[in-house]
């Protein structure tokens, strides 16, 4: 039994063959997810991506759907998105109310920012500066309105179906697709034991590390995507073939698995680049601990989801690895606040115009500070970009257009490339020197040997 489930383990793993690779993603491609675009092992550094087609410079080269990603914890005081598509929601006024609201509870967005932050002196000066209560609460339940929002109307909120409060959505049929693919595991609504374990694990991230919530999305997604399988199987083969298939249900389960067995690489502890405050010499303590840390986060989940049909999943070295996913890939979610939009609309009005707008809406401006327009952020796994290789002078570019309000990854090309030429983006700043280029990239564990670094290498 023991050896069986390492085997198992092991079977997960395992690196997936090259023809199983253009398999998978020919049938991304056949959906309609890449149409132009080829993947292919290359061979030398693992997956590259291929143009199967001419682009013109400027052209959209992708638009890449997220296998799973979250929005991150500190960035939810800032922005309320669709948990599933990532658009901003509810109102400007909304947007504008409910970040006054947690700020006048002393709850900031920013990460760096320390405790003292909240010490009771500037908790008194930051609540003077702030609309009064009434005002906050208004703009929050839609009595007050501000001049020119309906200009930049947002979906209406959608709860979650099972009525928990942690997700929100822009639609009926976001809030359908997620509790199929993710959240039907992970909703918190019941007082069960189960719901408790969850709210366990979710402060054990929020207190840590929030890629812990990714990386229980990629589990909970692998384990619903086995159960459909399942289902389907035992309806055309009939209930016979239940409980004596343990086999078969592996290799359901590796099946299920697929999507994410594409994008991991190494496990998050051995993968992690060293903090710069980390002295060199404790090294390996520092990765005892980050995997000691994953391992603590594990249990919580266990408690929560644990599955005995999809046990391997629950093994540290596949925890260790989905999390090592996101760590190497460097796939941010970014969608852009249109609170920003709203006030260069505002500032671009004509003069007579701006200065009654400004009068109805310059004490929010004030109170909301510097940072006003935050972007939405967190971390995604987008299975085509993340395939996509450096260089430091790259054809493509990740970019979001005016129209790009969700959170899909958008790639646009640079310059014209023609078929069957390689797309690549760069992974850095690429404008610095050769040296500080490959420091850089040193973190994603690789040496460049793009066109620009051969030239530009110090012989
Ligand atoms: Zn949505
Ligand atoms: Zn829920
Ligand atoms: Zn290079």
């Amino acid at each position: 039994m023991e050896k069986e489930y390492s085997d198992q383990i092991a079977a997960l793993l395992a690196p997936p063959s090259p023809q199983s690779i253009q398999e998978y993603y020919k049938s991304l491609n056949e959906s309609g997810k890449c149409d132009g675009l080829c993947v292919r092992d290359n061979g030398k550094h693992g997956k590259a991506v291929f143009a199967g087609r001419d682009f013109k410079e400027e052209e959209l080269i992708l638009k890449d759907r997220m296998l799973v990603g979250a929005q991150h914890t500190s960035n939810k005081v800032d922005c309320i998105v669709c948990s599933y598509c990532f658009r901003f929601i509810g109102s400007i006024e909304a947007q504008i109310g409910r970040r006054l609201y947690l700020q006048s509870l002393g709850i900031c967005g920013d990460k760096e920012c320390d405790k003292e932050h909240h010490s009771h002196s500037t908790k008194e000066k930051m609540e003077c500066d702030l609309p009064s209560k009434e005002m906050i609460e208004s703009l929050l339940n839609g009595d007050l309105t501000l001049p020119f929002t309906d200009r930049f109307a947002l979906p209406e909120v959608v709860s979650c179906p099972a009525g928990c409060e942690e997700e929100k959505y822009c639609s009926q049929s976001c809030a359908d697709a997620d509790w199929e693919t993710y959240h039907s595991l992970l909703c918190t609504s019941s007082n069960n034991k189960q719901s408790l374990a969850l709210l366990k694990f979710i402060e054990h991230a929020n207190e840590t590390n929030d890629i812990f919530i990714v990386a229980a999305k990629a589990i909970a997604f692998t384990i619903l995507r086995y159960r459909k399988l399942k289902k389907s199987q035992v309806k055309d083969k009939g209930k016979g073939l239940l409980g004596k298939m343990d086999s078969a249900n592996f290799s359901l389960l590796l099946e299920a698995w697929k999507p994410i067995s594409m994008g991991f690489k190494q496990r998050w502890w051995e993968c992690i680049s060293l903090p710069d405050d980390v002295d060199p010499s404790e090294e390996l303590q520092f990765r005892t601990e980050i995997r000691d840390l994953a391992s603590t986060s594990l249990e919580l989940l266990k408690d929560a989801i644990f599955d005995i049909e999809c046990a391997p999943l629950f093994s540290l070295d596949a925890y260790g690895s989905i999390i090592g996913m996101f760590e190497l890939n460097n796939l941010d979610l970014v969608v852009a606040s249109p609170i920003e939009d709203y006030f260069i609309y505002i500032d671009e009005l004509p003069d007579k115009e701006k200065e009654e707008a400004l009068l109805a809406i310059q004490t929010f401006v004030d109170a909301l500070g510097d940072d006003y327009s935050v972007p939405c952020q967190g971390t995604a796994f987008f299975p085509i970009q993340s395939c996509m290789n450096h260089s430091c002078c790259p054809n493509a570019k990740a970019f979001k257009r005016d129209q790009d309000i969700d959170g899909h990854a958008i790639i646009i090309a640079l310059r014209p490339i023609s078929t069957g030429e390689e797309i690549t983006l760069s992974y850095i700043d690429e404008d610095v020197p050769y040296d500080e280029r490959q420091a850089m990239l040193a973190d994603y564990g690789f040496t460049c040997a793009c066109p620009r670094c051969l030239e530009e290498r110090p012989s």
